[in-house]
C-alpha cells in the first residue's frame, strides 16, 4: 500500500514538472533530453506541435499570438516540427533522424525561446517584423539561437546536427548554403565552448 501511495506520488511529481511542456509521446524522451538542459525553461509554457509542412525551415519555435497581450511570465510557445524533410526530392520522417541530431535541432530552437523570453513586448515585435524584412537580422536570430544551445552545453549536438547537414551528400547545396549563411560554424562553437570554459575556471 505505502508503495502504491509512493508511485502515485512519483507520477503527480512527475507531471507537476511537465505540466508546462506539451510533447508528443513519439519524441517525448528527445525533447525531453534537450530541455534537460535548459532550467530556465523548467516553468516556461511551450507546446512541441508536429505540422504538414513549414516553409523553408524543418522547425520553428514562435511565441503564441496571445502571447503579444501577456506578462513575460505568461507567454506561451509553441515549436512547430515538419512531419517531413525532404533530402533532394526524397522524403524522410522528422522523427526518424539520429538521436543526437534531432536533439541538437531541438536544442536550437528552445535557444529561440531563451532570446524571446529575454525580450520585452515592444522588443518582441520589433524582432519579428526585422525577421520578415531583413536578411542580417535572420543571421543575428539564428547565431543567437545556436549560441545559447552551445552556452547551454549543448555543443556536441550542435557540433552533430551540422555535420549531418553540411557533410551529407544528398542534401542541396542551396541547403547547405543557408546553414552556412545563417549559423554558427564549427569554428566558431569551438570558440564559444573556450570562452565559456575559461569563465567556469
Ligand atoms: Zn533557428
Amino acid at each position: 500500500m505505502r508503495q502504491l501511495g509512493l508511485l502515485f506520488f512519483s507520477i503527480f511529481i512527475v507531471s507537476m514538472t511537465n505540466a508546462q511542456h506539451t510533447i508528443p509521446d513519439s519524441i517525448n524522451n528527445h525533447v525531453t533530453t534537450a530541455l534537460s538542459y535548459y532550467p530556465e525553461l523548467d516553468s516556461t509554457n511551450i507546446e512541441f506541435k508536429f505540422k504538414k509542412n513549414i516553409k523553408k525551415s524543418t522547425m520553428q519555435a514562435r511565441p503564441t499570438f496571445g502571447s503579444f497581450f501577456r506578462s513575460r511570465k505568461h507567454r506561451r510557445y509553441v515549436i512547430l516540427i515538419s512531419e517531413k524533410f525532404k533530402i533532394s526530392n526524397e522524403e524522410f520522417r522528422t522523427r526518424d533522424i539520429p538521436k543526437d541530431i534531432f536533439i541538437g535541432w531541438i536544442g536550437h530552437e528552445l535557444g529561440h525561446i531563451m532570446d524571446y523570453q529575454d525580450r520585452d513586448k515592444l522588443n518582441l515585435i520589433w524582432f519579428g517584423i526585422k525577421y520578415v524584412l531583413s536578411d542580417n537580422h535572420i543571421v543575428e536570430a539564428e547565431r543567437a539561437a545556436d549560441s545559447y544551445a552551445v552556452n547551454h552545453g549543448m555543443e556536441d549536438f550542435i557540433l552533430k546536427t551540422k555535420d549531418f547537414i553540411l557533410n551529407h551528400a544528398e542534401i542541396t547545396q542551396s541547403y547547405k548554403d543557408r546553414i552556412q549563411k545563417y549559423y554558427l560554424s564549427p569554428e566558431e562553437i569551438m570558440h564559444l565552448v573556450e570562452q565559456r570554459e575559461t569563465e567556469e575556471k
